[in-house]
């Protein structure tokens, strides 16, 4: 890690960031936006969101919430009524048996991960990523002074990790590693036959504990049932954090509420950490996630459909394009697709897609798609689409996508 200082203000920022740059998400977002402005009719396929709206039923305990005075200070981390609606989801969902001093409440499942990794790592501290992963997991590690280790998980594995490769990748200074079932960014999730190999794996090094980061519990396709690692194999929940969250289930992203599971000296540490940050999550926002909770469920399984009927979409309309392939995710709502094919081609205007970056900058720039280099996610030559958008508009983009392709000139074999 080193220090980065600039020179015209003397502003030095800490080690501990200096690796961290701006990520290429943001990037893209950006020549997106100046594109936008200047008048082009650009689909952004980057968001991390669903583009539904907050259900009203929890929109309006929120305002009951503030009418009824709960505008002050809460509990460090959670409302006893949101911890207990957090330990009945648990229970119901996932049979997974937590008490209140065994359930964390944070701003947003983001900060969750976060505070574990401040609560437990020390410089050089390792923590196994399944790659690709989200981003974001490997800055955080890095900000709590840990290294992340990348494992990758091929494709033909489904981009699952494969238990072997993880079992290579422990060393005494393993700390962690980090699951998410169903991904961001590839939509892979583990059946209970897949996981259990890993946390074989698991049981046989007991210093390694688990983060399972089920934030896309819900987005689960093909009636695949959603298996979590605590509850598959209870010997290890005295090792796992599960955190989850209600950003993706109830299209929930702004009001910042996320929630983890664990033994509870590993909760009271991550309780010391917020305790010095950011307080407890906003008392609206935690009475508007017990109305989530507890509150009527059938949009889930609505949503979720209309997700299934997006993804199809999709991966059909890229599996027709000659040079793309894409596997069928089980779940979230993106999908990585392969641009292999495409590699060593070359642009109209004779520029050459020698990665997946660069066929990202060829979509952006002269065909008005935004999506995300596999790159950023720790895996090439690969592209991640959000399917979080209207049917129309993915038709709209996957078309798009296919005329790019076609007006790639053919790979000069050399
Ligand atoms: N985990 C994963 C894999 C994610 O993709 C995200 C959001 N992009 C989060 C956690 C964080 O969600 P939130 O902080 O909104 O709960």
């Amino acid at each position: 890690m080193t220090s980065v200082a600039t020179p015209e203000t003397g502003f030095r920022s800490a080690r501990r960031i200096g690796a961290i740059g701006v990520s290429e998400i943001l990037k893209i977002g950006a020549v997106a936006a100046r594109l936008k402005r200047e008048g082009r009719p650009v689909i952004v396929l980057g968001a991390g969101e669903p583009d539904f709206d907050t259900p009203d039923h929890i929109k309006a305990a929120a305002e009951k919430a503030i009418r009824a005075g709960q505008t002050k200070y809460t509990t460090l981390d959670g409302t006893a009524e949101l911890k207990a609606a957090i330990s009945g989801k648990f229970l119901r969902e996932n049979g997974l048996a937590y008490a209140a001093d065994e359930i964390t409440v944070g701003a947003g499942a983001k900060q969750v991960i976060h505070n574990a990794f401040m609560a437990t790592l020390n410089p050089g501290d390792e923590v196994i990523l399944a790659a690709p992963y989200w981003t974001s997991y490997a800055d955080m590690v890095q900000i709590a002074e840990g290294v992340p280790v990348n494992v990758v998980c091929r494709e033909e594995n489904g981009f699952r990790l494969d238990a072997a490769d993880l079992e290579r990748a422990i060393t005494p200074r393993t700390r962690w590693l980090l699951l998410n079932s169903p991904s961001n960014p590839t939509g892979s999730a583990y059946s209970q036959a897949q996981l259990q190999p890993i946390l074989e794996v698991l049981k046989r090094h007991p210093h390694v504990w688990l983060i399972a980061d089920d934030i896309y519990e819900h987005l689960i396709y093909d009636g695949l049932p959603f298996v979590t690692a605590a509850q598959i194999e209870p010997g290890l929940k005295n090792r796992t954090l599960t955190v989850n969250g209600v950003s993706k289930a109830y299209a929930m992203t702004g009001w910042r509420v996320g929630y983890a599971g664990g033994p509870k000296e590993l909760i009271g540490a991550m309780a010391v950490v917020q305790s010095q940050s950011t307080t407890n999550p906003s008392s609206v926002s935690q009475a508007a996630a017990v109305e989530a909770l507890t509150g009527p469920q059938d949009l889930l399984a609505e949503r979720c459909a209309a997700f299934q009927r997006r993804r199809d979409l999709v991966v059909d309309a890229l599996n027709a394009i000659d040079g793309v392939t894409c596997r069928r995710p089980e779940g979230a709502f993106y999908t990585f697709a392969s641009c292999a094919g495409l590699i060593g081609r070359r642009t109209p205007e004779g520029t050459l897609i020698d990665s997946d970056s660069a066929f990202c900058r060829y979509l952006l720039e002269q065909h008005d798609v935004a999506v995300v280099p596999g790159s950023c996610f720790g895996l090439a030559p690969y592209f991640r689409i959000s399917y979080a958008a209207s049917e129309a508009s993915l038709e709209e983009a996957t078309g798009r996508i296919a005329k790019a392709c076609e007006k790639l000139a053919c790979k000069v074999l050399s």
